[in-house]
């Protein structure tokens, strides 16, 4: 089986579109026998995914450190909850269970996670894909920043070229995975 981690925010977002998209994507990683990573709690983007995903029988393992368990209210329905000491072996727990890396809508938390992912493959720490669910365009101003990093010459286009950016979760998956026979 393969395991995706999905970086999101902890609060619901502004717009319903985001809430949506989180249980699409939960529909497509069931669909395709994909478990979820996630950071475990039950507010916010995260928990409508984890749930979404529990309601159609997927697997869910989560991941929260110790003195966030209160504060972002630890999903206590998941099939795998694994309470860590700190925010740096959280990451680390989350990257290493997983095969492949998806930012959906999210605030500081989500993008660090995002960009610590995509600093580690630049690194070649590792050679898992990532990509970005764009939302109603809610990344396209990062991107665009991003592309003028790149003209810039801070950011190598090769690397910015392999994030992997869609709004329809079932393409996004198909660009980073080979989804054939997986149904
Ligand atoms: P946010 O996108 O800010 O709503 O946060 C989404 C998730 O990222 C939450 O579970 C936060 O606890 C987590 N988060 C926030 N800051 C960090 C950080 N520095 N490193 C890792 N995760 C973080």
């Amino acid at each position: 089986m393969k395991h995706l981690c999905v970086f999101c925010g902890s609060s619901p977002g502004a717009s319903v579109a985001y809430e949506t998209a989180a249980k699409t994507l939960a529909v497509t990683l069931v669909d395709h026998n994909i478990g979820l990573v996630y950071g475990g709690a039950s507010v916010g983007i995260m928990g409508t995914l984890a749930d979404a995903v529990l309601l159609r029988g997927g697997q869910v393992l989560g991941v929260i450190p110790q003195t966030l368990v209160d504060l972002e209210v630890a999903h206590d329905g998941l099939t795998e909850l694994k309470v860590v000491d700190n925010m740096h072996e959280r990451k680390a727990v989350m990257a290493d269970a997983a095969d492949g890396f998806v930012a959906l809508p999210g605030g500081l938390g989500t993008l660090e996670e995002l960009f610590e992912v995509l600093t580690w493959s630049q690194l070649g720490f590792h050679q898992k894909p990532s990509g970005l669910l764009n939302v109603e365009g809610y990344y396209d101003g990062l991107l665009t920043f991003l592309e003028y990093a790149v003209s810039e010459q801070f950011v190598s286009p090769v690397q910015l070229g392999a994030l992997h950016r869609d709004d329809d979760p079932s393409r996004l998956l198909a660009a980073m995975f080979d989804l054939s026979g997986r149904r």
